[in-house]
């Protein structure tokens, strides 16, 4: 641990440098990571954004967890614009202000490192975002290598990676509006890939949109990446994480879920929430029977309109289960009127926050059933817990993901874009009652299978070991 590395000459130390894409779910996963490689032994630099870094400050007990840590500090970039309420403009706006703001306070970070040697260990590893794929050019410039972390599924992964042959074949981008067509040339998901299944962003009628030019520009480019680091479990998601590491000729680390790895090496959870969270929630489930409570969050993104709100709303309540739902205060789109009766059902039998301890509640022994927007950390926590899901996919990755839980591991039920109440009543009442047994059956293998790739000898610990040798060994 600590102290091996503690008799180096300071210009051997491994010295990590992370970045995450400034949202919620990637700053989660790699703070995950950054508080794995600290408990290594490593040196480590995390990169947030200003805000995103006074959010952690505020919200959390980071600051205090991390100080602990006399290899660890926080360094910040300026805060580029993000228009939540519009998700293309959303991808735009950041990848543009990546280009514009990050590129350059990433380069001048770097430079300053350089000079201040005495002061802290020159960086000998960066780990990036593979969407921050600029950090491998200016990586090369500086003869450090880099690592490329994605923070979604491998399955997603090698879709994207898939995309020049996809359109080589005439699959992409849709010739026409069937959306159930079978999607033939992603190695693997042959049986079970329709385009409504494809990552949102490819699910393009024209190759000049935005969103698909942009993940085909840096999944291109993160393919000159010499590994990778995946937040998913080799067992779970055979044979992805080879096929990755063999088209892109990369070492592969698959050392998921890190919460679950984290929390098996020091036995307790950490936030990294870049929110206020309420607590209160935990009390309400405390009194609730045992899984019968349908918990209701659809991320840190995704927003709904007043109709789809009204929808669920009654889909939920006409189900009749007790539910406790994340109602995030800018996640709604238009004037909202709530019916009396609504307002009535909730008071009796729910429980509303801004945002929930995602992670605790869904550890929760009350919780039956999590409907969820399929964003990949969400997936990787219910799956963790042993939740079976209800899927709303919104965007990115988020429409693999449901196909994955629906058709392949089959722990949930996909409801693809549909959003009617009387098919959201009758599907939760599938998950929930129905076929509740055969649910939560399918979601508790799962559950031990992942548990056991964290444990000592399992493929997630191996894999996180290797990782630490490997970074190890390129500072010497
Ligand atoms: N989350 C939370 N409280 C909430 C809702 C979400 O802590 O009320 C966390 C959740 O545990 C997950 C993250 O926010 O770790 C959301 O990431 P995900 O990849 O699921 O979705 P995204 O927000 O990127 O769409």
């Amino acid at each position: 641990g600590i102290d091996r590395f503690n008799k180096m000459e300071p210009k051997q130390v491994p010295s990590v440098l992370i970045l995450p894409l400034p949202a919620q779910g990637h700053v989660s996963s790699m703070l995950k990571l950054a508080e794995l490689l600290c408990l290594a032994g490593l040196h480590v630099t995390f990169l947030n954004t200003e805000q995103n870094h006074q959010r952690l400050v505020k919200f959390t007990d980071a600051s205090s967890r991390f100080t602990k840590f006399p290899a660890f500090r926080f360094e910040t970039l300026p805060d580029i614009p993000s228009d939540i309420q519009n998700p293309e403009n959303l991808i735009k706006e950041m990848f543009a202000g990546i280009d514009r703001v990050i590129k350059p306070a990433f380069r001048e970070l770097l430079i300053s490192g350089r000079e201040k040697a005495e002061e802290w260990p020159p960086v000998t590893c960066i780990i990036a975002d593979g969407v921050m794929s600029f950090t491998i050019d200016v990586a090369k410039e500086f003869g450090i290598p880099n690592i490329a972390f994605r923070t979604i599924s491998a399955a997603c992964f090698w879709a994207y990676l898939c995309i020049p042959k996809l359109i080589q074949e005439d699959e992409l981008p849709f010739k026409d509006g069937d959306l159930n067509k079978q999607i033939t040339c992603v190695p693997g998901m042959e049986s079970f890939l329709r385009r409504r299944d494809l990552p949102s962003f490819l699910q393009a009628k024209e190759f000049s949109d935005p969103s698909i030019q942009i993940v085909h520009t840096q999944s291109s480019k993160s393919m000159s990446s010499s590994a990778f680091i995946l937040n998913s479990i080799e067992e779970l998601e055979n044979p992805m994480p080879s096929h990755i590491g063999t088209l892109a000729c990369a070492k592969v680390y698959t050392i998921g879920p890190l919460s679950a790895l984290l929390s098996s090496k020091k036995n307790t959870t950490s936030s990294t929430s870049l929110r206020a969270v309420d607590k209160s929630c935990l009390t309400w489930l405390d009194s609730q029977q045992l899984k019968s409570v349908l918990y209701v969050s659809f991320g840190s993104i995704a927003v709904v309109t007043a109709e789809q709100l009204l929808e669920f709303w009654y889909g939920i309540v006409n189900s009749g289960k007790p539910f406790l739902w994340v109602m995030r205060p800018d996640s709604i789109i238009g004037e909202r009127q709530i019916p009396e009766e609504l307002m009535l059902a909730t008071k009796e039998r729910g429980c509303m926050v801004d945002w929930s301890p995602q992670e605790e509640v869904l550890e929760h022994s009350s919780i039956g059933g999590f409907l969820t927007h399929s964003g990949w950390n969400s997936t990787l926590e219910a799956i963790t817990a042993g939740a079976p899901m209800l899927c709303w996919p919104y965007f990115a990755d988020q429409q693999i993901n449901s196909r994955y839980v629906d058709a392949v591991w089959k722990i949930g039920l996909d409801m693809k874009d549909m959003c009617e109440r009387s098919i959201i009543e009758r599907m939760v009442r599938d998950l929930m009652e129905d076929r509740k047994d055969e649910f939560m059956k399918s979601s508790e293998k799962i559950a031990n299978m992942v548990r056991s790739c964290v444990e000592e000898g399992g493929s997630s610990y191996r894999n996180f070991e290797r990782l630490v040798e490997d970074i190890s060994s390129m500072s010497l």
